[in-house]
């Protein structure tokens, strides 16, 4: 693993980057620093230079662009539209698993047409946040034969645009979701069944984000399960999923090695990630986070897997 904007291969990220106003039991976060893009970002820029594709108002604050580009962020993609940066504002009660969105305020997101710069076309790596699937299928058009494509999506998508998703499901290389969302594109109620339903659209890996009770991967060899932390001071959930997303491909970049042994790492350290970013509200956490945690809590992960075998 390398500083910000370490060494591997580059990854380019694309989705929401926002102001967020967030409640939970714990606290309150007004306008923070938010989206699924900006999450994803800060946590693949431990792994991997990070390349952003997003688009923010005129409103949006210079010091979370600062915060960005601490990581090491290409801004390069980031357009500054006139308007207003987008905002989410959401609560969570005592079941961290669930959140309650009060508003959702698209603003130049609404126009959202991500355009890669010609420096980012060759990307080898490519995440695609939760965004409309023609959107994400119109970036993998901008993409050059990029190594690994993967794709994050939201029950809207799979109830309002599905033959898009269809399409990008069979675009992608591997394909995320939590397990409500493989339980709705899928109609069953079984996640082992969605999992091949899924894998049978034609991604090479299914990846089950059971929120606080870790990650399930699915490919045509295997079954892995990445356990989850027992965390006692769980301040704020928005982002785990997009900092277990970005976690996971800045990994994969990092070793640009496809084989299974290296994805399950990958998964490990975006449930490392994602533990780590709840700690705190928006992504504060991230933003002060060390390589040494990092891999403390890796080996931890480790040591919560492990079993004496027969
Ligand atoms: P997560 O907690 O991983 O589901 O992601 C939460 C982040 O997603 C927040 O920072 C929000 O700003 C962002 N978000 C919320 N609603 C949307 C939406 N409709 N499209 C894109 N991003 C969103």
């Amino acid at each position: 693993m390398k500083a910000a904007g370490g060494s591997g291969e580059s990854v380019v990220i694309v989705g929401s980057v926002a102001l967020d106003t967030v409640a939970t039991p714990f606290g309150r976060a007004e306008s923070v620093l938010g989206g699924s893009a900006t999450y994803a970002a800060l946590a693949a820029s431990f792994f991997s230079p990070v390349r952003l594709v997003a688009v923010v108002g005129e409103d949006f604050p210079e010091a979370h662009l600062e915060a960005l580009r601490s990581r090491g962020v290409d801004l390069s993609g980031v357009e500054i539209a006139a308007g207003a940066t987008f905002r989410w504002e959401g609560y969570y009660e005592f079941d961290l698993n669930q959140a309650h969105t009060v508003s959702t305020e698209l603003n130049v997101f609404e126009r959202f047409r991500p355009k890669l710069p010609p420096a980012y076309r060759d990307t080898p790596y490519v995440f695609l946040a939760n965004i409309d699937p023609e959107l994400q299928l119109s970036v993998c058009s901008q993409v050059h034969a990029p190594r690994l494509t993967i794709c994050d999506t939201m029950n809207y998508w799979i109830a309002n645009k599905r033959p898009a998703l269809l399409e990008m499901l069979r675009r992608a290389e591997i394909v995320l979701m939590n397990d409500a969302e493989a339980r709705q594109l899928c109609e069953t109620p079984n996640l082992v069944m969605a999992a091949r339903q899924v894998l049978a659209m034609g991604p090479r890996a299914v990846i089950i984000k059971k929120g606080e009770h870790g990650a399930l991967l699915f490919t045509p060899e295997g079954h892995f399960s990445a356990p989850s932390y027992p965390l006692e001071r769980v301040r704020d959930p928005t982002g785990a999923g997009d900092t277990f997303a970005g976690a996971l491909i800045g990994y994969l970049a990092y070793t640009n090695d496809p084989s299974e042994d290296s994805l399950r790492q990958a998964i490990v350290y975006g449930s490392v990630m994602a533990s780590y970013n709840v700690e705190d509200f928006g992504p504060a956490r991230l933003l002060r986070l060390t390589h040494e945690e990092i891999i403390a809590r890796y080996r931890e992960f480790g040591e919560i897997a492990r079993f004496a075998a027969v």
